[in-house]
């Protein structure tokens, strides 16, 4: 059977996230944008307060990322260098991977009908351009951050970073 025979079986959000890896080089310069005005935000975030901010943006965050990426809310991003494959949909949790386990055609060894998560990362990461960053060790899941908003905390870093504040 075809790959393409064999994609109505799969879940619709395993579509959406070959989407996202297969268009990984624009969503990486939208998000490089994106991130941009973030930073750029930062004093009028501060003056009304990240823990005010918190609900809303994490809110939006989820929109916006479980539609794209099936984002499980970490609270520490790393899809830039995971070639836009969020690697909290493996099934194992590496942040690090892939495991020893994958399938001949590439798929998962926990779940079969589903394309390996890390598979798909290096596939997204060729077409990145900074996809030299999947060679980054990544750090573990913070569980203190589940559920919190990883695009509040890089504007939190930011100015951090420039105001010690
Ligand atoms: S790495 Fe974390 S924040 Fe980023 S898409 Fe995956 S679960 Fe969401």
């Amino acid at each position: 059977m075809s790959a393409a025979a064999a994609l109505p079986a799969r879940r619709p959000s395993f579509r959406r996230r070959l989407w996202s890896v297969r268009h990984a080089r624009f969503l990486e310069t939208l998000y490089a944008g994106f991130e941009r005005c973030l930073i750029a935000a930062a004093p009028l975030m501060r003056a009304i307060g990240y823990d005010r901010l918190e609900r809303p943006v994490a809110w939006t965050e989820r929109k916006i990322k479980g539609a794209l990426f099936d984002c499980q809310m970490c609270g520490d991003c790393v899809l830039s260098s995971t070639g836009m494959s969020c690697p909290m949909n493996c099934p194992k949790g590496l942040r690090n991977g892939p495991c020893g386990g994958v399938r001949m055609d590439g798929n998962c060894e926990i779940r079969p009908s589903m394309p390996c998560v890390w598979v798909k990362a290096y596939e997204g990461s060729r077409m990145m351009r900074h996809g030299e960053r999947i060679a980054t060790r990544l750090p573990p899941v913070d569980h203190r951050l589940k559920g919190r908003s990883s695009w509040l905390a890089v504007v939190r870093r930011a100015s951090e970073a420039e105001t010690g504040a």
